[in-house]
């Protein structure tokens, strides 16, 4: 019962956390545009956390290369289970105009599970928001309750902390 509380609060009001792997940031402006009063995600309930053991969701844009890879990989893990992560832009789908520079590994995918891919160049607003919903479908799929509320690697989520119920 509780379990389920919990699922329904992280999935009607996602803590997202944004990882910028580099290229030339255009995803990165229409991904921050998400967040000025046009888009407003907020009224969605969604915000945006600096902490990885805090965040839901992972909004990851630009190129995968060798220098970041193993960044994003520890954010990855630092993330509570369930999780759900969303590649953004042809960059983060497929390493994009870079893919054949020496030092690009590729797509997101190549380091990490990538639930949702969210194309363009760059993705519009309105397609990360829809990539953001769909990704919230899948996070509730994923969410399984578990005993005294642990995620799946074994952490607690700050939410259930918050309720008193560590
Ligand atoms: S997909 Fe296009 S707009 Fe987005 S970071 Fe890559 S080059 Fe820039």
């Amino acid at each position: 019962m509780f379990d389920a509380l919990v699922t329904r609060a992280r999935v009607k009001s996602p803590w997202v956390l944004h990882f910028d792997c580099g290229s030339c940031n255009g995803c990165d402006i229409e991904t921050l545009a998400c967040l000025t009063p046009m888009y407003d995600i907020e009224r969605f309930g969604m915000i945006n956390v600096g902490n990885p053991k805090h965040a839901d969701v992972l909004l990851v844009t630009g190129t995968v290369n060798h220098r970041n890879k193993k960044v994003l990989q520890a954010l990855y893990e630092e993330m509570p289970d369930p999780k759900v992560v969303i590649a953004i832009g042809a960059c983060g789908l497929s390493g994009g105009v870079f893919r054949d520079a020496y030092n690009v590994v590729g797509g997101v995918d190549r380091v990490i599970p990538v639930d949702v891919y969210v194309p363009g160049c760059p993705a519009r607003p309105e397609a990360i928001i829809d990539g953001v919903v769909a990704a919230l479908g899948k996070l509730r799929q994923k969410a399984v309750p578990t005993a005294a509320g642990a995620g799946g690697n074994g952490r607690f989520h700050p939410r259930m902390k918050a309720t008193g119920s560590s």
